[in-house]
């Protein structure tokens, strides 16, 4: 590490980059953030995740990595997708600030000294609005419209474009998030969940100069799939035990009502109460009530297993290049010393 401390625009950099088949744009993608990072006069890395590219992007990444010892390189055994690659990034970096972005050079790097700034300002998150995306209106722009809409109404979190992945985060809050799914989309609003001060910017946006994109459609159902978990996740919905559990409460005190009034008439009035619907509400109630009751506490129980399962390292790690820890990939980042 090269000299750090001077006082509080030292601090470091370390820039995440989830690849997939980016061959082509490695070089000038290396090019125009060593460009920008290596003027920032603070210390800094580049950390490449090869997301199980099967292209001669890996071989390339550690090419360069072999003559810039700022570059990083984590290599995943297989494709495991964008979220779980900038994740992994999240996790080996080792400075103050993490700036995630692209590797198709659609983010621009030159906003990163902007976004800093905005960092050593006292935000905890900056994250960029692509005004001006450089994508397709109908497949992309239109529905990512909606989805932020949408997104923002439910959350009640005020945000333009969470699909961009240029951001900068503090470091202590990006590594505190699990990511999972889709869920990179969300480092905002989960940042913001947790007491992170966020900032939006407006970045730039480029047109994909090689290869195409690495979604289809599925992408939007994925998505709004994610959303509802993560809705559910910052009690936005009830949890299970609380919905069914309310449902349940209701069918029980229907069922006392519906009791007492059996008791009452058979004993005060004299009715003969066989087949009367007061005696079929009562019965139907109790057993309602308990099943709803049952359901709410097996869905809770589902709901905790399925959140503490996440904590288990969501890839698997074939090599680490240039980084200065020998860290073992196979035991999970929570147990690390
Ligand atoms: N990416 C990845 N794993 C995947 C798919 C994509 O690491 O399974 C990377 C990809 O190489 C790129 C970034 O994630 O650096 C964004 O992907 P893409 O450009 O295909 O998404 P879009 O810009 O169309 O949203
Ligand atoms: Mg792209």
């Amino acid at each position: 590490m090269e000299a750090s401390t001077r006082g509080s625009h030292s601090m470091g950099v370390s820039v995440v980059v989830p690849i997939y088949n980016e061959l082509e744009n490695i070089p000038l993608l290396y090019e125009q953030i060593h460009n920008v990072v290596s003027q920032l006069d603070r210390p800094y890395e580049i950390i490449f995740v090869d997301d199980g590219s099967n292209d001669g992007t890996l071989a390339r990444v550690q090419e360069v990595a072999a003559s810039d010892q700022h570059v990083k390189v984590v290599e995943f055994r297989r494709n495991y997708g964008q979220t779980a690659a900038m994740h992994a990034g999240i996790q080996y970096a080792s400075l103050d600030v993490v700036i995630t972005m692209d590797g198709d050079l659609q983010n621009d790097p030159t906003d990163i000294p902007m976004m800093l700034a905005k960092i050593d300002e006292g935000y905890d998150l900056v994250h960029g609005w692509r005004k001006n995306r450089q994508d397709t209106f109908i497949n992309r722009k239109l529905p990512s419209k909606i989805a932020n809409w949408l997104i923002s109404k439910v959350t009640k979190f005020p945000i333009h474009d969470l699909g961009c992945t240029l951001k900068a985060v503090r470091r202590e809050i990006a590594q505190e998030l699990e990511l999972y799914g889709e869920m990179h989309r969300f480092i905002p609003i989960l940042a913001h969940q947790r007491g992170a001060r966020c900032v939006e910017v407006v970045t730039q946006h480029h047109a994909r100069r090689f290869g195409t994109t690495k979604y289809g459609i599925g992408r939007t159902t994925r998505v709004v799939l994610d959303l509802l978990t993560i809705a559910y996740m910052l009690n936005f919905f009830s949890s299970p035990m609380k919905l069914f559990g309310r449902l349940g409460l209701g069918c029980l005190m229907l069922s006392m009502a519906s009791a007492l009034g059996v008791v009452g008439m058979k004993l005060a009035a004299g009715v003969d109460m066989t087949g009367n619907p007061l005696l079929l509400l009562c019965v139907l109630s109790t057993i309602m009530g308990g099943q709803f009751f049952s359901l709410g506490m097996i869905g809770e129980v589902n709901a905790r297993i399925y959140y503490s399962d996440q904590r288990k390292q969501p890839y698997a790690v074939r090599s680490l290049t240039n980084f200065e820890h020998d860290y073992d990939p196979s035991v999970p980042l929570d147990r690390r010393v």
